[in-house]
């Protein structure tokens, strides 16, 4: 690609007129990056349209209209005394007559709308009209222009999904700027750079919802080409995987820490786990290297697989790197795997982003001469200044939290080292050859014996009370409760309980009350986890947002309480049901839905009320998925695309494996792979 327009794509926000570093920031946690290429990726999810209406008697309570209106008199909101909460209303008319009120709740702009307001005036006013005591009402209208500015107001208004501390002008501000620099950047380049632009310009430049339809001309467009990029470089791993110049030495192995292994764990393997501990090993004993990933249910017992893995490794004398998503998980697993190794005689360790000073020097020597055997971590596993003497094989856990630039960051510290990817989110087996076309499968398709299938159910909202004096008997004989809220959006409008009001109204009820949101920082946030764990601490109820919601293990947890169900999708509720039930006694998940459930929701959470296995949810979760519905992707459990829609787009799936596998992979394929960040460590 043009050097000119690869700089303009990787420019950070920041510089854009009106952005600056603290907007840049908040774009960073909505688009998941923060250059321009970020924001072309991010598609509006709607339209608005704002075309002008001139009766309000035309419209109906809940519309966003848009009206020439003349304004009447003022009324200002009380500041003090018991008038503090009253609004500051502004009585306006229509071209008929009808009588118009807007008004304000936030007294300290009041100046302000009362200038962009005068009496007298005719303004043309842009807003959602909504009936209150009979009257059209506009709460805080979104735009307020003069007549002769009435073209300011677009009128098929683009919708980003957004987030807290973005206004929607300030998307559109963002955009502007963007397509009015992008033509000269592409001066020169060739053809289909030049087509995938002008199909990004015209899904910002949505004219209606149907343009930004899964099938829309544009919107199938980019799908494949993102759909292309992610198959070719999956072709790519794997043609540099069976390349002959890639073939490593197979190491010998000495000892057989194999079984002394079986001999110390606590349990039998359950024959799924034994299964897949064979083909891993098979897989090692190859001279190409090791791409597998296995598939299994939440508490299915994939950690000791990967130990086997890791033990099989230490024995030739090289190491294994097991990287975690987060701090917590990796602590996690360093606690449980450590005094197994230590049991048979293998260094273990743990690195994480907490890891200064003194302690981190040490730890990277131990690793660079090779002492460490097994490291736990996070992404400080691979930073520059991490050496291994020998990395023979890198375990992902979680794997769809990472990208597989990270994966091959990570693989690059060693001699085309092997790869073990573990998965708790199962991928229904139509689409998994498509979406892990490059690894191998191995599934884990039973539980340890003993386990009982969680209880569900569902309850609403207004039956909470219900629900709090039925636990109470069970927490009181020393039960442990997960109770999970959704983040709330502040800047909507929703009937969802913040985390913090119900960790205060639990925290009045029952003592020791714990309270974990993504807000707080990481070392009390640990603590508070620990002190819940810990089954001599009184702490007996863990309200969360879903910073718990992958692999955190407290086994004699037996409750989960979900809050606002219908905002996750089926994978993640699975996912965080899955923190109960981990050891033999029965466990219970609740799942609480708020008023606004439709009747979509209702059925997805139908699903979890009646099965427990994993991979019929997954499929389910495919068909069913109301994806507008949803609080984000993020939480869906899914790898996220930017513009492909796996229900809809499953033939582009197809044509895409296809092409990726049939065709030469151009200049233009490779200018994809970097466009959607997915081949930039794969191949040449
Ligand atoms: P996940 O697959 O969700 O990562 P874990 O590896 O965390 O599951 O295992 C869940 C729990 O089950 C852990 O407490 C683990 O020690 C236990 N476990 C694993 N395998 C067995 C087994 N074969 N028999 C009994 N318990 C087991
Ligand atoms: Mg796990």
């Amino acid at each position: 690609m043009k050097q000119e327009l690869t700089d303009f794509l990787n420019m950070d926000l920041q510089f854009i007129r009106g952005v600056g570093p603290v907007l840049a920031a908040r774009f960073c946690d909505v688009l998941g990056g923060r250059r321009v290429l970020d924001f072309l990726l991010h598609a509006p999810s709607s339209v608005r349209n704002r075309g002008i209406t001139e009766n309000v008697m035309d419209t109906t309570h809940g519309d966003t209209i848009t009206i020439p209106l003349l304004v009447k008199t003022h009324r200002s909101g009380g500041t003090f005394g018991r008038s503090r909460r009253r609004p500051t209303q502004i009585t306006c008319a229509d071209k008929m007559g009808n009588s118009v009120v807007i008004q304000f709740f936030n007294s300290s702009y009041l100046d302000y709308w009362l200038n962009k307001l005068p009496i007298g005036a005719w303004r043309i006013v842009s807003g959602k009209i909504e009936m209150i005591a009979g009257r059209p009402t506009i709460n805080h209208p979104d735009f307020i222009e003069e007549m002769q500015n009435a073209e300011k107001i677009p009128t098929n208004q683009a919708i980003y999904p957004s987030g807290e501390g973005l206004t929607q002008k300030t998307f559109a501000n963002v955009r502007d700027q963007i397509f009015v620099a992008l033509p000269e950047k592409l001066n020169g380049t060739d053809d289909q750079t030049r087509e995938f632009f002008d199909a990004l310009h015209h899904v910002h430049f949505p004219e209606s919802n149907d343009d930004l339809a899964p099938n829309s001309t544009y919107v199938a467009k980019l799908a494949y080409w993102e759909l292309l990029a992610h198959q070719s470089a999956i072709v790519l791993s794997r043609r540099k995987r069976d390349d002959a110049a890639n073939h490593r030495i197979v190491r010998p192995k000495k000892y057989d820490l194999i079984s002394k292994l079986r001999e110390i764990l606590p349990f039998k393997l359950t024959d799924a786990q034994n299964r897949t501990i064979n083909e891993i090993f098979t897989d090692m004993a190859h001279d190409v290297p090791m791409m597998r990933l296995v598939q299994g249910d939440v508490g299915s017992g994939k950690t000791i697989v990967a130990l086997a893995a890791a033990v099989k490794m230490a024995e030739t004398g090289a190491q294994t790197a097991l990287l975690a998503p987060t701090d917590t998980l990796a602590m996690q697993h360093f606690m449980k795997l450590q005094p197994l190794c230590d049991k048979i005689g293998i260094v273990c360790d743990i690195l994480t982003g907490r890891d200064k000073g003194t302690s981190r020097k040490e730890k990277l020597i131990s690793l660079r001469s090779g002492r460490t055997k097994l490291v736990v971590g996070t992404h400080a596993l691979f930073s520059d200044d991490v050496e291994y003497r020998d990395l023979g094989l890198v375990i992902v856990d979680e794997q769809h939290r990472f990208g597989v630039t990270q994966r091959e960051t990570l693989r690059a510290k060693g001699n085309n080292p092997d790869l073990l990817a573990l998965s708790a989110t199962p991928i229904p087996r139509t689409l998994s050859m498509t979406i892990y076309g490059d690894m191998d499968i191995s599934v884990i398709n039973e539980k340890p014996a003993g386990r009982l299938p969680i209880k569900t159910t569902k309850i609403p909202m207004a039956r909470v009370g219900d629900l709090i004096s039925h636990i109470r008997p069970q927490i009181d004989n020393g039960a442990k409760v997960f109770w999970i809220c959704p983040l709330v959006d502040e800047s909507e409008v929703t009937d969802m309980t913040a985390v913090q009001t119900r960790y205060e109204s639990l925290n009045r009820i029952f003592k020791n009350v714990g309270l974990v949101h993504g807000q707080m920082d990481k070392k009390t946030r640990d603590a508070v986890m620990a002190k819940f764990a810990d089954n001599n601490s009184d702490m007996n109820i863990l309200v969360a947002t879903t910073v718990i919601e992958v692999g955190i293990d407290v086994p004699s947890a037996t409750i989960i309480v979900i809050e606002n169900a219908e905002r996750f999708g089926l994978a993640a509720l699975h996912q965080l049901r899955g923190r109960v039930g981990r050891g033999n006694t029965q466990s219970y998940c609740v799942l609480i839905y708020g008023n606004n459930i439709s009747s979509d929701g209702l059925k997805r959470l139908d699903v979890l009320c009646e099965t427990d296995d994993g991979f019929a949810i997954a499929e389910q979760d495919l068909m069913m998925r109301g994806v507008g519905e949803l609080l984000g992707t993020k939480q869906s459990g899914w790898i996220q695309y930017h513009f492909v829609d796996y229900r809809e787009h499953r033939d582009l799936f197809r044509l895409a494996s296809r092409a990726a596998r049939d065709n030469e992979i151009d200049a233009w394929t490779r200018d994809l792979m970097s466009i959607f960040d997915c081949g930039v460590n794969v191949g040449a």
